[in-house]
């Protein structure tokens, strides 16, 4: 038997392995190819151990208002698009951009006046 631990579509054998899902024939293969591989073996206790880290592991309780500091964290959230927007909001819905384009006009205009 080749070394699961050679390719990654063969590591999933290993994990079946260890999780005790692979039957008849093919586990027994695993197994004695296990038994005598040090790659194996050292993938195996690392399993295993995160295993039962994972077990001994218990998540913290949820606190009683969760849902609602989630909604206000959602709320607060800025979407990209704001941010992408938000330099031109001030032109956006007003009448800045007309008035821009006559700033040429303004401008002929104030330097009329200030040449006399
Ligand atoms: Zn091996």
């Amino acid at each position: 038997m080749r070394c699961p631990t050679e390719t990654p579509q063969s590591v999933e054998i290993l994990l079946a392995y260890v999780s005790n899902s692979l039957e008849g024939e093919q586990a027994s293969e695993v197994a004695a190819h296990a038994a005598a591989c040090p790659d194996c073996q050292a993938f195996t206790r690392a399993q295993n151990a995160v295993s039962q880290a994972l077990d001994r592991w218990e998540a913290p309780p949820v606190s009683l208002d969760f849902d609602r500091q989630l909604y206000q964290r959602i709320e607060q959230e800025v979407s990209w698009w704001d941010l992408v927007l938000r330099p031109f909001r001030p032109m956006m819905g007003s009448r800045t951009l007309p008035v821009a384009a006559g700033s040429d006009q303004d401008f002929r205009d104030q330097l009329a006046f200030d040449l006399g």
